[in-house]
């Protein structure tokens, strides 16, 4: 078994704003765990648990050099004693990253892949011997751990805001929607025009509307990033002492403060922003690094 670390999760008080009446708070699900930080140890809870009970030798999954969960998976396996391979998006560089190097120190082993043959290779289900988890813990079972989330989210808040990459997490989230609560997810890539269907795909039909996407806060695009972004993970550090990764949780928590700024939510909203953690991918920006 997989246990969860925990079994309480932090809230930060951000805001209240009595005028408004709205208040803006936070899910501290980046203090779960050091490595396996975020919605990543909710997300691969049942395909590692699933692994164990298949009795797989290694658990193969799939990833781009800065991958979140590529580096949770590789110390997955180090907790369970599985072997993981990662097969990893573009040709070897000079200099690995620093989730990659993370990675060979937990002891996965790396295959790196040109764009074409990854792609091509993430549509296996099976590889062998290999226990394969889907690209960013993509699936139903990846939806079904995410789901466990809404355990740690008190009744008094009526909107639920994360950030949404495969869209896993919020199908999860959407899974378990607890009565008059309202989810939105704030979509961290550019013109993704299937990232509906994708999160469809893991619900029920009965729950295809039970959530809102905003489209207008990528900066850019997967893992672009702007000086503005960079001062306002700053900013929020420095004022709140919550540190957000550049990839997903300061583009949705700007977009959270902007929609706030700008009178999208109603009166008597109770916002839950998720933290859904990542903050290692932050070793990619030196100078965001050489600065905080
Ligand atoms: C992986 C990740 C996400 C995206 O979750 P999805 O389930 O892929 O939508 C969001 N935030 C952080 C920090 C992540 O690492």
């Amino acid at each position: 078994m997989f246990p969860l670390p925990v079994t309480t999760i932090n809230i930060t008080k951000l805001i209240k704003d009595d005028s408004k009446g709205i208040a803006i708070d936070i899910l501290r699900l980046d203090e779960i765990h050091a490595i396996i930080s975020g919605n990543k140890w909710f997300k691969l809870q049942y395909y590692l648990n699933e692994a164990i009970a298949k009795k797989a030798t290694v658990i193969a999954t799939f990833g781009g050099p800065y991958s979140n969960h590529i580096v949770a998976t590789a110390y997955a396996g180090k907790i369970t004693g599985i072997t993981t391979k990662g097969y990893i998006r573009g040709e070897q560089p000079r200099v690995l990253s620093h989730t990659l190097q993370h990675c060979v120190t937990y002891g996965m082993e790396l295959q790196f892949l040109s764009r074409l043959a990854y792609d091509n290779l993430k549509k296996s289900t099976a590889l062998g011997n290999e226990y394969v988890i889907p690209e960013g813990g993509y699936g139903m079972l990846g939806s079904n751990g995410a789901s466990n989330i809404q355990q740690f989210i008190p009744p008094n808040y009526n909107t639920i805001i994360c950030a949404v990459g495969s869209g896993t997490m919020i199908a999860g989230l959407c899974k378990t929607q607890q009565p008059g609560q309202s989810i939105l997810g704030i979509v961290i890539t550019k013109g993704n025009t299937s990232i509906v269907n994708e999160i469809n795909t893991l619900l029920p039909l009965d729950k295809h509307q039970n959530y809102t996407l905003n489209n207008g806060y990528h900066f850019g695009g997967y893992a672009k990033h702007t000086q503005e972004l960079l001062l306002f993970m700053q900013q929020i550090n420095h004022t709140y002492q919550v540190p957000l990764d550049f990839v997903y949780t300061a583009k949705a928590f700007y977009g959270v403060m902007d929609l706030y700024k700008n009178n999208y939510f109603a009166e008597g909203s109770n916002i839950l922003f998720i933290h859904s953690g990542g903050i290692q991918g932050n070793s990619s920006l030196e100078n965001y690094k050489a600065k905080a």
